[in-house]
């Protein structure tokens, strides 16, 4: 007789607090998974199951962070300093590109420190912002589910061709590799011709992918599509990126965001200075389009509030994201979710962890994978130790959110990361 594999065994992990996140909370709950599948969550052990206790710890759904820019993983710290402008921002970040006083990394090197980090954050589903092209070769690859956004960064008619055939073939690319999702990144206004953005969004219908799109970021962007002046007109002009009349002046975010509904999926990232009639906007269009806050890297600049409740009460889909350490001190997304819980004391804790986990799944168009602890879903787990000493009734949420609880393991598709 043959041993049965771990593939084939029925594994049933207890904790103090299963969180299925589509489900309430669950008291000393199980899951049980199959290979790289759930097959049961609840209470009981289902019959035939090998039971393990993982003790005082909280079971979550493995995170999923649906916008960062793994390629700056290797930085300390965020460049420059907090509240500082974000065109200087901006200029700093274009010039640790290829800055041979201050030599970087491999960008492959980066991204599997990010993806590291990210493991270790519990982090199991990642939607990155892949400038450098794709980095296929890394092993590290398999052991997190990425959404590789191919982005385009050019004003110039000149390039369009150029920029449509790179993102195609990156996405052949990824399609023959099977491994990493392929997906299409348009940077941002004052980086994208607008003709270009279209031809871009038309790409992702015709390939079925999400586009993701830097939008409403910062007022420096508000004024440049406005009036076609202020600092960031004055600095893509100094560095001859800037062509005159290629925004027409009264440009809005809503002009991009009714190009970007077209897409079968889009992510609106940022979203800091959306209007109620563009809220309004993005609340309809909810099917297909999501907004991605990144709280902490909004701190950073010093932005005014973000809509977040605004968002919400239109009915609008909104995950957190970490973006990338270029602005933001870590890739731990749990910290995001816990300063918007401290932050936003009128959203309730369970809606915030959804942020991070299945609003997130959905923005990516992976929620019938991940996202949510469900017979059928992909075994990824963020396992959380709890604060000790606390009751059996104390609020769970208030603990994953309020107290700091590390991640102690990780699971992808049923494997101990
Ligand atoms: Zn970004």
């Amino acid at each position: 007789m043959m041993a049965s594999s771990a593939g084939d065994r029925l594994l049933a992990y207890r904790a103090r607090w299963v969180i299925p996140v589509a489900l309430p909370p669950l008291a000393g709950g199980c899951v049980a998974m199959r290979g790289a599948r759930i097959e049961y969550v609840g209470i009981s052990v289902p019959d035939g199951a090998e039971l393990v206790d993982l003790g005082d710890v909280a079971l979550l759904p493995g995170l999923v962070n649906p916008h960062t820019h793994l390629e700056f993983s290797d930085l300390a710290c965020p460049l420059g300093r907090a509240g500082m402008s974000f065109t200087a921002w901006i200029a700093l970040v274009t010039a640790s590109r290829g800055n041979a006083e201050q030599p970087r990394p491999a960008p492959a090197e980066s991204i599997a420190l990010g993806l590291a980090e990210s493991r270790a954050a519990g982090v199991t589903t990642v939607g990155d912002i892949a400038t450098a092209g794709w980095q296929l070769s890394h092993a590290d690859a398999a052991a997190t589910d990425v959404t590789a956004f191919a982005e385009v960064i050019t004003l110039s008619a000149l390039r369009f061709a150029e920029a449509l055939d790179r993102v195609r073939r990156n996405m052949d690319d990824a399609a023959a590799i099977g491994m990493w999702r392929g997906a299409i990144c348009p940077h941002a206004p004052y980086t994208v011709h607008p003709e270009l953005f279209a031809k871009l969004v038309n790409l992702g219908t015709e390939r079925g992918v999400a586009v993701a799109f830097h939008l409403a970021e910062s007022a420096d962007e508000l004024e440049m599509m406005r009036d076609n002046a202020g600092p960031l007109i004055d600095y893509l002009t100094s560095r001859g990126f800037w062509i005159p009349g290629s925004i027409p002046c009264g440009t809005r975010p809503l002009d991009y965001l009714r190009v970007l509904a077209r897409a079968p999926r889009s992510l609106v990232i940022h979203g800091n200075l959306l209007d109620d009639e563009e809220i309004a906007f993005v609340a309809a269009q909810r099917e297909r389009m999501s907004v991605v806050y990144c709280p902490r890297t909004h701190a950073y600049f010093d932005h005014p509030p973000h809509p977040l409740p605004k968002l919400l009460a239109a009915g609008a889909r909104v995950a957190l994201g970490t973006d990338g350490r270029v602005s933001n001190p870590d890739l731990n997304l749990l910290a995001e979710a816990s300063y918007v819980d401290c932050e936003f004391q009128s959203i309730a804790p369970a809606d915030v962890l959804a942020m991070i986990t299945l609003r997130a799944a959905e923005a990516l168009g992976l929620a019938a994978e991940v996202g949510s602890l469900e017979p059928g879903k992909r075994a990824d787990l963020a396992v959380l130790a709890l604060p000790t000493g606390r009751s059996e009734s104390a609020d769970p949420y208030e603990a994953i959110l309020g107290s700091d609880c590390p991640v102690v393991r990780t699971m992808h598709a049923g494997a101990w990361v």
